[in-house]
């Protein structure tokens, strides 16, 4: 389901996305100096093209990069429009994702391996690909990974930071050779933290329990909207409070959320299988909600979407 698209934007000019190269003394290349967001873009039922909650993303984006001392990017205004024209561009009228990359270029052009944030400029990489959905609605299986979620005190997950990506690529090649489809992992306290690319929501008695955001998390845009519409559309009570590891055996339900899995139902966990293996009526109507609403048929939460055509 996903295809490159033809144009993308890098460092003030639109080029065509096979020259879009970058020198392989980037600081970013070899430290993981960048922050990037995951964006998604999704055709409504008349046909317009609408990104989802793009400010939240920018201003999640802006933060990131403030921890890196990522300056001189655009203005959200100006990145508003980069995004906006670049998805125009490339003509497309299909579910979307957009990929902005701000990154460490090096201290001197083509020198230099220093590790010092300060004086080291910034580059900025977007593009967009087609991609629909790539998780299947019947749910998946998480393993639970023995890598554990990189402490705040040591890597912000709230900042979306590519060198702490390495963690959850870790995490998710284990579950992989396990033969699950994405890691669950836990914090350093041994409560639940998030997945690889998601965050984790379980249900018991009828209520969704999600870790806060003190469990060493990333600030999913995704968690946000499945707690707002839980909470407001569909009546649910919603807890944020620590999950220790052994409650996820006694859930009823789990699910993840993130920009990317969308909403998906886990139906395994460690090989033991939550609701005999099927999907649970709550993971299944946040599911059906959230895509109503990324989709524009949700008329209440038009102000979470962006026209491209505007
Ligand atoms: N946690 C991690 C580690 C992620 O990479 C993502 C994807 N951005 C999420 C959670 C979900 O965040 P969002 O809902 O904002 O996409």
């Amino acid at each position: 389901p996903r295809s490159p698209h033809p144009w993308m934007y890098l460092d003030g000019e639109i080029v065509a996305a096979v020259e879009a190269l970058v020198p392989i003394t980037t600081q970013a290349f070899n430290y993981g100096t960048a922050v990037f967001e995951g964006i998604r873009a999704y055709v409504a039922d008349h046909g317009e093209l609408n990104v989802f909650r793009l400010d939240d993303h920018l201003k999640r984006l802006e933060n990131s990069a403030r921890l890196l001392q990522l300056e001189d990017l655009p203005p959200r205004p100006a990145m508003r429009e980069i995004i906006l024209d670049l998805l125009q561009r490339n003509q497309t009228a299909t579910d979307s994702y957009v990929r902005p990359l701000a990154y460490k270029k090096a201290l001197l052009p083509g020198f230099g391996f220093g590790v010092k944030l300060t004086g080291v400029s910034t580059g900025l990489a977007i593009n967009t690909l087609a991609m629909g959905a790539y998780m299947p609605a019947d749910g998946i299986r998480c393993a639970v990974s023995s890598w554990r979620r990189i402490p705040d005190s040591s890597l912000p997950a709230r900042a979306k930071i590519t060198g702490s990506y390495a963690n959850s690529a870790l995490a998710m090649e284990s579950a992989y050779r396990q033969g699950c489809d994405d890691a669950l992992m836990l914090n350093v306290h041994g409560n639940l933290a998030e997945a690889t690319t998601s965050n984790v929501f379980i249900v018991k008695d009828g209520q969704l329990v999600t870790p806060p955001l003190s469990a060493h998390i990333l600030e999913g845009i995704t968690r946000d909207t499945v707690i707002t519409l839980a909470r407001d559309e569909l009546g649910l009570k919603v807890i944020e409070r620590d999950i220790p590891f052994s409650e996820l055996f006694s859930a009823d339900e789990c699910f993840l959320s993130g920009t990317g899995v969308e909403v998906v139902p886990v139906t395994e966990i460690d090989h033991h299988k939550l609701q005999e293996g099927g999907v649970g009526e709550i993971s299944t109507a946040i599911r059906r909600i959230y895509l109503e609403t990324v989709k524009g048929m949700n008329a209440k939460y038009a102000h979470w979407l962006t026209s491209v055509s505007k």
